[in-house]
């Protein structure tokens, strides 16, 4: 029987690649079988030796999505390198902690800008080309449990991620019948840059540990497998979800 997750002959662009789960998720794709284009603004040596470990093609894409400008050229040079984009991980996002009462217009429009505008415009270059081209394609958003929970202290994050997961829904509306799948997966506590605060917070790491049934902070490895799927033929007719992949937190 065919393997309808084997992304062989398929090329992703994941951002935000170098560390963390946009690493990890490069890495399954690359496992799996597909070329990734590696796009961020650090270097990427780490993830291209891990790619390399697996036997997969990466390129590195130097890139600074605070802004709009590197758009066009992401998408050149992932042709020109592959002959094709297929896949595209919106995975590169940042974080700002501070009291809703004490918070900063420059906070608010730095994680807003990375985590949610520079996604739609992306996802509309790489979503113009498959309509040219006449084919589908698959977008996968890493939204967050925060696109569902409120939190604390993360007012332009919370903001953010909840749009992602609107935004997810409807592009997966207009671009179905197109072929393209848009989905989002939603981590829970993986141990990573991004959380560091929360791990190095003895009460904070101590709440978050007693609520999460698998009983262990998620490792970058474990969002692999849910990258695959939405990523691959296996999932053709999922549009619109947000997928937890988040150790059971969620369903407490
Ligand atoms: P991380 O901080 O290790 O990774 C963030 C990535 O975004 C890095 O690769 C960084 O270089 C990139 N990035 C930041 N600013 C950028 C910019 N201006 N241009 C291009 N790239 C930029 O954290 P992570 O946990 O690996 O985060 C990856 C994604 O997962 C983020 O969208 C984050 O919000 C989301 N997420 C993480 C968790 C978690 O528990 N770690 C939970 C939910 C969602």
């Amino acid at each position: 029987m065919a393997n309808s997750f084997d992304l062989t002959g398929k090329t992703a662009i994941v951002t935000g690649a170098n560390t963390g789960l946009g690493q990890a998720i490069a890495v399954a794709l690359a496992e799996a079988g597909a070329k990734v284009a590696l796009v961020g603004r650090s270097s990427m040596a780490e993830t291209e030796a891990m790619i390399a470990d697996v036997g997969g093609q990466g390129l590195p894409i130097s890139a600074d999505l605070a802004t709009l400008d590197p758009i066009e050229r992401i998408m050149d040079e992932t042709v020109s390198w592959a002959g094709d984009a297929d896949i595209l991980i919106n995975n590169a996002g940042i974080i700002r902690r501070a009291d809703a009462l004490e918070f900063t217009e420059t906070d608010w429009d730095a994680v807003m800008d990375l985590n949610l505008k520079s996604v739609f415009f992306l996802s509309q270059a790489f979503a113009r080309r498959l309509v040219a081209a006449g084919k589908g394609g698959k977008i996968v958003n890493i939204a967050s449990l925060l696109s569902f929970q409120g939190g604390i202290r993360i007012p332009s994050y919370t903001a953010s991620k909840s749009g992602l997961a609107g935004l997810t829904r409807l592009l997966a509306c207009e671009w179905a019948a197109r072929g393209i799948n848009v989905n989002a997966i939603a981590p829970g506590y993986f141990s990573t840059n991004n959380t560091d605060a929360l791990r190095a917070d003895p009460d904070r790491n101590a709440a978050i540990l007693a609520r999460i049934p698998a009983g262990h902070w998620g490792q970058p490895k474990e969002i692999g497998g849910a990258a695959v799927f939405l990523s691959s033929e296996a999932s053709d007719y999922v549009h619109g979800t947000v997928l937890p992949v988040d150790g059971g937190w969620l369903a407490r």
